[in-house]
């Protein structure tokens, strides 16, 4: 079992921290909220009251914060992390944020004799909880097989993409890609409304079609389609807007710096920006729908 401290106790990072609690490693957690350190303690971890202690003999240091400038602060900013961290711990970020965070705090890291992993996960607070998730890590041969060890943990599918910053860039396609399917599947469903057609025949039939993908799958984003999914549960989250909008700057983002061409993309940020302006950042992403159905 191994000895762990755990940074960002969110609607992510404090079923992931739970579930390495049960697996019975020794975890040692800190948040900037007092109650969710206080809730994982509860739990069965020991809380820190600073985020030094999280780095005492431990054998893995993992995060799961809110974006790039969390995750430099924590690590490289003033008072750092690398200033405390032992060159046996292996540091494990799991927070989705922008490749060239995840590359300069790896470098100055590695300067510092300690070794570095992005992983970045898809599959939501749900697989958070049920330790289903899927993490896609960018680092070394060497460092993906060690991380491997407590990500299973966590998460069911784990994938190396590459080298330091690539488990980012892997994230970020499959979410911009995500945003398209939800929007394409959105102005479909509702075309075929607007033409009298029954939304859950629509869907078998594109289900069963050449249309078929995830969303229509596990995630119909109309109403009354499907039980259990948010557009259901008055598009509570699940992922919210906000985080998707986030994402896909990102995305936006990684393109420019390759002049890659990604039209849909950006037309799918700038439909979720539209969400976010008309005050729908907190709903649940599958929420675009609204933006066809709304007359
Ligand atoms: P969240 O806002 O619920 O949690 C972030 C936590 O970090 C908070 O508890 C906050 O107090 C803590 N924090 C912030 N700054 C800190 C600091 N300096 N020191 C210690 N703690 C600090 O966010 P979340 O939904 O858990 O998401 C975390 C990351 O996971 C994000 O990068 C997000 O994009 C990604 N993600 C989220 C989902 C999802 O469905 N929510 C899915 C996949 C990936």
């Amino acid at each position: 079992m191994a000895k762990i401290g755990f940074i960002g106790l969110g609607n992510m990072g404090g079923p992931m921290a739970s579930n390495l609690v049960r697996a019975g490693h020794s975890v040692t957690v800190f948040d900037l909220s007092e109650s969710a350190v206080a809730e994982l303690s509860s739990q069965g971890a020991q809380g820190a009251s600073s985020v030094e202690q999280v780095c005492e003999d431990a054998d893995f240091v993992v995060s799961m914060l809110p974006a790039g400038k969390h995750v430099r602060m924590i690590y490289c900013g003033e008072n750092g992390l690398i200033n405390h961290l032992d060159k046996s711990t292996l540091v494990i970020d799991c927070s989705t944020i922008d490749a060239e965070s995840a590359q300069f705090v790896g470098n100055e890291l590695a300067k510092a004799g300690v070794s570095f992993v992005d992983a970045p996960v898809s599959g939501g607070v749900a697989g958070a909880a049920a330790g289903t998730l899927t993490f896609i890590v960018g680092g070394s041969e060497a460092d993906f097989n060690r991380a491997n060890s407590i990500l299973t943990d966590m998460g069911k599918n784990i994938f190396h993409a590459g080298n330091i910053g690539a488990g980012q860039v892997a994230k970020i396609c499959n979410n911009m890609l995500l945003s398209i399917l939800m929007a394409g599947t959105s102005e479909a469903l509702q075309m075929g409304i607007d033409h009298g057609l029954d939304p859950k025949v629509l869907s078998e039939i594109m289900l069963n079609s050449s249309g078929r993908n995830w969303t229509l799958e596990v995630y119909n984003p109309c109403p009354n389609v499907q039980e259990n999914v948010p557009s259901s549960n008055g598009y509570k989250p699940g992922f919210m807007v906000d985080l998707m909008a986030k994402d896909l700057g990102l995305a936006q983002q990684a393109a420019q710096q390759t002049n890659s061409a990604t039209p849909l993309g950006a037309m799918a940020k700038n439909l979720y920006n539209l969400m976010q302006n008309q005050g729908k950042g907190a709903e649940d992403f599958s929420a675009i729908f609204k933006l066809y159905s709304e007359k």
